[in-house]
């Protein structure tokens, strides 16, 4: 079967699809539920309806557009990814998965494939942490990691709830109806923009993922004690900041002390107060930052860093508080999809590498539900989150044949 990508037709909807946004472009700011965001999803509904994909949205938003295959009582395949999109993004994150997946549905059609399995398009909403704070909401909520009564207390920044937006957004369904069984769909990929700079450094077009790492975060509060920053003599000093910035250092220690690239940990923030240059430190929160591919490993370095903690509790005479913010788990991919991957460049003449998604993806989610994969394809010197993000269209075609070959594969 050929697979011809209609190039032009795609990157003119995703140029569309950017034009729904809350700053000027290049820019592009669609937080979930805004107006914005709302018109973005009036427009893929649209989209999908004419290619008379059966729609459905479940009581998060999360949107579903289904080619029925030949025989519907088999478990679907299904690809799909977000839309929304962190303050001053670009336009490709998340929405080269779903137009591009819609586009390798249109490319199986016009080759004349017939799917045995029904093949369903998946928009999740609120990938992005903006609005409620945790991210990959829907497919959190999807794949039952994410309970109703949890999704309840979420917040937005204006302490509205997340029914009562779901509600002013015309999403009345019961959240209980939101999780899908384990084995509901077949098998799920996910084509994604790489975000970091490993394929386009290689010159290579196509990462096929093998394993989502997965960020634990942790906030430790240090309270020491303040005071007036000439009167106070050094033995007498309980400063907070130098001991955040210890247990900083040690944070690094715990990454590099496994041995493996694959483990990173970060201490992003540092607030110290009362912020004074003649002021000893009296309070210093940290934001910390682990993750890794492997569970133990993850879980290895938070001991660590707990347990630094400890010892500067001792040395500096602070208190130290360590709130877990989060600890989501890791994901492999399954070799149903890396294989369906790996055998799709293969027959297309595109060359791939194996590698590790170091950033979240919903596909982190539905693997808890279904074999995932993901495909990455390479974005200009890894910029991500930014206005300036850009993938070349010969990439995004690539990555729809690709695509449309796996689907067609695994739907047979
Ligand atoms: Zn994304």
């Amino acid at each position: 079967m050929q697979i011809t990508v209609d190039l032009s037709r795609l990157l003119s909807e995703l140029e569309t699809l950017a034009s729904f946004s809350d700053a000027p472009a290049p820019a592009v700011t669609r937080v979930v539920f805004s107006s914005q965001d709302l018109a973005a999803r009036t427009y893929l509904r649209k989209l999908f309806s004419e290619v008379a994909l059966e729609l459905r949205t479940d009581a998060v938003g999360n949107t579903f557009a289904r080619w029925t295959g030949s025989d519907p009582s088999l478990a679907p395949v299904a690809t799909g990814s977000h839309t929304d999109a962190v303050p001053h993004a670009g336009r490709y994150d998340g929405t080269v998965g779903v137009l591009g997946g819609l586009e390798a549905i249109r490319a199986l059609r016009r080759g004349g494939f017939r799917p045995r399995r029904s093949i369903e398009l998946l928009v999740f909403t609120s990938e992005e942490p903006t609005r409620f704070g945790i991210g990959c909401l829907g497919s959190r909520m999807l794949s039952g990691t994410l309970s109703p009564e949890d999704a309840r207390l979420l917040k937005d920044g204006e302490g509205k709830n997340l029914e009562e937006i779901l509600r002013q957004a015309a999403l009345n369904g019961s959240l209980e109806n939101v999780r899908l069984a384990k084995g509901y769909y077949h098998a799920f990929v996910e084509l994604h923009i790489e975000q970091g700079p490993l394929l386009e450094c290689k010159g290579i077009p196509v990462g096929i993922v093998t394993a989502i790492a997965a960020p634990a975060a942790l906030r430790v509060t240090i309270e020491g004690a303040g005071g007036h920053a000439g009167a106070v003599l050094m033995p007498d000093r309980r400063d907070a900041f130098l001991a955040a910035a210890e247990i900083a250092l040690a944070v690094e220690s715990a990454a590099k002390a496994t041995r493996s690239a694959d483990s990173v940990a970060t201490t992003g923030v540092c607030n110290v107060f009362p912020g004074a240059v003649n002021s000893i430190p009296s309070r210093a929160v940290l934001e910390i930052d682990v993750r890794d591919i492997d569970l133990a490993r993850r879980d290895g370095m938070l001991g660590a860093i707990r347990s630094a903690c400890q010892t500067v509790t001792a040395k500096r005479q602070v208190r130290v508080q360590i709130d877990l913010i989060n600890a989501d788990a890791p994901a492999q991919a399954s070799p149903l999809v890396t294989e369906a991957l790996t055998q799709s460049c293969r027959a297309l003449g595109i060359e791939s590498m194996p590698m590790v998604s170091r950033a979240y993806h919903d596909s982190l989610f539905l693997s808890r539900i279904a074999p995932t994969g993901m495909l990455f394809i390479p974005c200009r010197n890894g910029v991500s989150h930014r206005p300036d993000e850009y993938a070349a269209p010969e990439d995004i075609k690539r990555g729809v044949q690709v695509l449309a070959s796996v689907l067609a594969q695994l739907a047979q």
